[in-house]
C-alpha cells in the first residue's frame, strides 16, 4: 500500500466504540455472527452492530458485504457501513435496527403452560408473505439466491418511519446464481437449514434454482398460519456436509404424501435417488399429490378449499420446475381478496409483541440453541462507511 495513503487512513481511522453505545446490548446470535442494538452516540439513532465470527474476512462476510452494498430494496435489510480493524481483525456491519423477527413472533403465538395457541392475524399473516415475497422477487430478479431463509432471518421494523415493514436479512449464505463456472452444489454442498430445505436438495441437486427460496417461504407461510414449524425434524444433524437427511425426508413425506415420478419427472435423476428408494423401500406414506397437506392444515383450521391453502399447495409443490415463483404468487388471488396485505403489517395498530431483549452471552447460548462476543478495538473504514 503507498505509505502516504497508508498514513492518511490511520488518521481518519476511529474506534467504533467511540461512535456507538452498545456495551451489554446484544440482542442476537446467528451461525455467523452476534448482533447489538448500537446508538449512534452524536445523532441518537439506533443501528444494529453485526460483529462477524473469527477474525478476518470470511467467505460468508464476503458474500454478504458484497451483495448487501450491491442491492437496495424496500424489504432487504440495509447496509449502512462496514467497521474493519487492523489489530484485531475483526469485521462488524452496520445495518438498520430491526425491533422484530418472525421466530419471535411466532414463538409468541406458540401454545404455552397447557394453554392453547392463538393465531397470527390473518391480515398480518398476509402482509408478511406479500413483504417477504416482494423483497424475494428483487433478489430473484437481480440473480441472486438467499438460500437461508427461515424465521429469524425475516426481520419487522418496530415503531418509527418504517413501521411494520418486512426487511429480509443474513445474507451470508446468498450468492449470485447467473452462469455459475461450476455447479452451486460443488461450492455449497449443504445451504438452507434443514426444515426449511426444499426436497430436491435433501436428494443432492448440484443445480439448484430459485424454488429453494420459495420452497423455504412455503414452509414459512405454513408457519405463521399454524406458529409450528411444518417439517420440524427432532434429529438436527448440525455437523453434516451432506444435503441428505433421511428424518428430514421422512417428515417431509409425513406431511406431503410421498412424491411419484409422475409428480416430479426429474426425481429419479437425482444423485441420491437410489438412497431414497433403498431408505423408503416401502412407503407407508400417502401420494404426494393427495389430500395429504389438507388433512395436517386441517387440524389447524386451515379448509383446503381457502385461498391461503391453495397458495401454500403452489409454494410445496416437490418438482422445482412446477413451484411457483415469487412474481407469480405476489399475483395469486389470496392478495386479492379480502383483507387485503398492508404496508405496515400491524396496519396501525398497537404493535402486540415485545421488544427485543439484551442477551447475556450464556444465556444466549441456552435461549436459542443456535448460534458467541469478544470487545475489540474497531476501526472506522472511511472507504466503506457512508452513515
Ligand atoms: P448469522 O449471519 O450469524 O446467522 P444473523 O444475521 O442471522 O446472523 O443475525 C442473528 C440474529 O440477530 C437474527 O436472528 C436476529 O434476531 C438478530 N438480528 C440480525 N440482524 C438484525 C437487525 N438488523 N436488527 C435487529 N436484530 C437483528
Amino acid at each position: 500500500m503507498d505509505p502516504q495513503f497508508k498514513k492518511i487512513l490511520q488518521q481518519k481511522r476511529q474506534n467504533v466504540e467511540d461512535l456507538f453505545d452498545f456495551e451489554g446490548c446484544k440482542v442476537g446470535r446467528g451461525t455467523y455472527g452476534h448482533v447489538y442494538k448500537a446508538k449512534m452516540k452524536t445523532s441518537g439513532k439506533e443501528y444494529a452492530l453485526k460483529l462477524i465470527e473469527g477474525t478476518g474476512i470470511s467467505m460468508s462476510a464476503c458474500r454478504e458485504i458484497a451483495i448487501l452494498r450491491e442491492i437496495s430494496h424496500t424489504h432487504v435489510i440495509s447496509l449502512q457501513g462496514v467497521f474493519l480493524t487492523h489489530a484485531s481483525r475483526k469485521v462488524w456491519l452496520l445495518l438498520d435496527f430491526a425491533e422484530h423477527d418472525l421466530w419471535h413472533i411466532i414463538k409468541f403465538h406458540r401454545p404455552k403452560g397447557g394453554k392453547k395457541s392463538v393465531p397470527i392475524d390473518t391480515k398480518i399473516v398476509k402482509s408478511l408473505l406479500r413483504q417477504i415475497l416482494d423483497g424475494i422477487q428483487y433478489l430473484h430478479s437481480n440473480w441472486i439466491l438467499h438460500r437461508d431463509l427461515k424465521p429469524a432471518n425475516i426481520l419487522v421494523m418496530g415503531d418509527g418511519l418504517e413501521r411494520g415493514r418486512v426487511k429480509i436479512a443474513d445474507m451470508g449464505f446468498a450468492r449470485h446464481f447467473w452462469a455459475p463456472l461450476k455447479p452451486l452444489a460443488d461450492l455449497d454442498p449443504v445451504v438452507v437449514t434443514f426444515w426449511y430445505r426444499a426436497p430436491e436438495l435433501l436428494l443432492g441437486a448440484r443445480h439448484y434454482t430459485k424454488a429453494i427460496d420459495i420452497w423455504a417461504i412455503g414452509c414459512i407461510f405454513a408457519e405463521l398460519l399454524t406458529s409450528e414449524p411444518i417439517f420440524h425434524c427432532r434429529q438436527e444433524d448440525l455437523k453434516a456436509t451432506t444435503p441428505y437427511h433421511h428424518d428430514q425426508l421422512d417428515r417431509i413425506f409425513t406431511v406431503m404424501g410421498f412424491p411419484h415420478e409422475r409428480d416430479w419427472e426429474d426425481i429419479k435423476i437425482m444423485p441420491e435417488y437410489k438412497r431414497l428408494q433403498e431408505d423408503f423401500k416401502k412407503p407407508s406414506y400417502v401420494n404426494f399429490a393427495s389430500c395429504s397437506l389438507a388433512k395436517y392444515m386441517d387440524k389447524f383450521k386451515i379448509r383446503h378449499d381457502s385461498r391461503e391453502f391453495s397458495l401454500l399447495q403452489k409454494f410445496l409443490i416437490a418438482d422445482p420446475n412446477k413451484r411457483i415463483s415469487a412474481e407469480l404468487a405476489m399475483d395469486d388471488a389470496y392478495f386479492r381478496e379480502e383483507p387485503y396485505p398492508t404496508d405496515d403489517v400491524f396496519d396501525g395498530k398497537p404493535i402486540p409483541y415485545p421488544k427485543r431483549e439484551f442477551l447475556h452471552d450464556d444465556e444466549h447460548e441456552e435461549k436459542h440453541d443456535k448460534n458467541k462476543v469478544r470487545h475489540c478495538v474497531f476501526i472506522f473504514s472511511p472507504e466503506i462507511i457512508q452513515i
